[in-house]
């Protein structure tokens, strides 16, 4: 009796065993589809003071009220500087001015925020729905330290994993995001992703941070006017009748507005880092992702005191030396534990008109030869010209139709994929459909597996699709020579 009794509780003790098996067998749909993350940007998503409460307030952008009463207690300084010309004061006060528009976003020094009430709005957390196409995104407070995003990002992919059964995500990273994720992988390795799209990746910093986090403070009329053309127009040569105007317009007017800002600045410079950049900007360790390697000592020295900041430098080493330092390692090692990896970068478009060397291809936002990890690029507006040979014999072809992108130099060349006329994070429905068709391809697609996506393709405005690039394609078009 007691025999049969401890035979029928033995099984029943099995059995109670295999069922949570069973139960998480059940779970894993077999849909073939893999869960989706969009890990966001920074800045892409409002701050705001007592989220989700009836005392909810906009601090990041400001509300329209806020920024309308800063623009109108700057009427006062501009008339003083026009009569004094003490440029100093001027600086003073639009740091002032800064200050208490930004005031509860801004970090100590320590790079901890100021007001603890402030978080990003729009914080979901990820839902078992999978649908083909669809993605769970993923927000931060985009500020912090980036490892502390990170962790949040783990514990957002280990949920995602739990509710939908599957046991690997794709990441699609997009600016910041890219930061976030190669921090993600350092951490805690591949071993829950399944791909990576790096969208417009700011994982090996950003020139325009760089230059700016070094002193780099400069604006150029004609640069200004290029960038304006180039975004109200793209580089398609269409509408000649408006590039005319706006050229003559922005001739006019642009250059008055962008000379007298420039003499203006230059005159401000060591003033306006003094009394706000450095202590408003160089104090949130987010930004700090954006600084490329190269520049990274010298903005610390710049922008930083060692003492004073050692806390916050601490940190920021952290990420320049243990993740971005090692991007290669990382990916290599990710994508030998069998990581599909895509990279898409933009190109054709000007660079932010506010720092001396600006004249390289961009997304409007970051260089090409850093959302791509070391393409070679003709400057905006150029081409590498009729005699220029590929710099890495690797018996392909990455050179681009249109003379403007050698993908050879590249760290992943068959992995990088590059889209003119693509604007930074300004995603069209052939952009998407590119980045979830290389996400559900069942093999580590590279530039030269799918007919419609080519190493080299362009952003089509009439359509939202994604077009060859032909030896066609126009040079991007808008330069105006200084
Ligand atoms: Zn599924
Ligand atoms: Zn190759």
């Amino acid at each position: 009796m007691e025999k049969t009794i401890s035979i029928i509780l033995s099984v029943i003790l099995v059995l109670s065993l295999c069922i949570p098996a069973a139960l998480a067998a059940d779970k894993d749909c077999g849909c073939g589809y893999v869960p989706v993350i969009y890990v966001t940007g920074f800045a892409q998503t409002p701050l705001a003071e007592n989220v989700g409460t009836p005392g909810e307030r906009m601090v990041f952008m400001p509300e329209s009220g806020a920024v309308v009463r800063a623009v109108v207690k700057l009427i006062v300084p501009v008339i003083a500087l026009i009569v004094t010309a003490d440029f100093d004061s001027f600086a003073k006060s639009v740091a002032d001015d800064m200050d208490e528009l930004f005031a509860d976003v801004i970090c100590d020094r320590n790079g901890d925020p100021v007001n603890p009430a402030v978080d990003v709005t729009q914080r979901v957390p990820p839902s078992a729905d999978h649908t083909p196409g669809m993605s769970n995104v993923f927000r931060y407070d985009w500020r912090e330290d980036v490892f502390d995003i990170a962790r949040e990002l783990n514990d957002y992919i280990e949920e995602l994993k739990r509710l939908t059964g599957h046991d690997r995500v794709a990441l699609r990273a997009e600016s910041m995001g890219g930061a976030v994720t190669m921090t993600y992988l350092s951490v805690y390795g591949s071993g829950s992703v399944d791909s990576i799209v790096m969208q417009s990746s700011a994982f090996n910093g950003i020139t325009l941070v760089g230059s700016i986090f070094t002193g780099d403070l400069d604006v150029k009329p004609a640069s200004v006017i290029n960038y304006i053309l180039n975004f109200v127009e793209g580089s398609d040569n269409k509408s000649v009748a408006s590039r005319l105007l706006i050229k003559a317009f922005g001739g006019i007017l642009i250059a008055a507005v962008a000379n007298s800002l420039d003499y203006t600045i230059d005159r401000c410079r060591d003033s306006l880092y003094d009394y706000s950049l450095k202590s408003f900007m160089g104090c949130i360790p987010g930004l700090w992702t954006f600084v490329p390697q190269e520049d990274y000592e010298a903005a610390k020295a710049f922008m930083l005191d060692e003492d004073e900041n050692a806390r916050l430098i601490a940190k920021i080493d952290r990420y320049h030396y243990g993740v971005m330092d090692r991007t290669g390692e990382l990916l290599d090692s990710a994508m030998e534990d069998g990581v599909r990896l895509a990279i898409i970068s933009n190109y054709g478009k000007a660079a932010v008109p506010a720092i001396t060397d600006d004249g390289y291809q961009s997304d409007f936002l970051i260089d090409t030869r850093r959302t791509s990890l070391g393409a070679t690029c003709a400057p905006f507006g150029k081409t590498l010209g009729a005699d220029y040979v590929q710099a890495v014999d690797d018996g392909h072809n990455h050179l681009s139709p249109d003379g403007i992108i050698d993908a050879s130099t590249c760290m992943y060349p068959e992995n990088t994929w590059f889209i003119k006329d693509m604007m930074h994070t300004w995603y069209t429905r052939g952009y998407l459909s590119f980045a979830y068709d290389f996400i559900y391809s069942d093999t580590a697609m590279t530039v030269f597996d799918d007919p419609r996506y080519p190493q080299f393709m362009l952003n089509d405005h009439a359509t939202g699709e994604l077009v060859p690039v032909t030896a066609q394609t126009g040079v991007s078009a808008i330069h105006i020579h200084r």
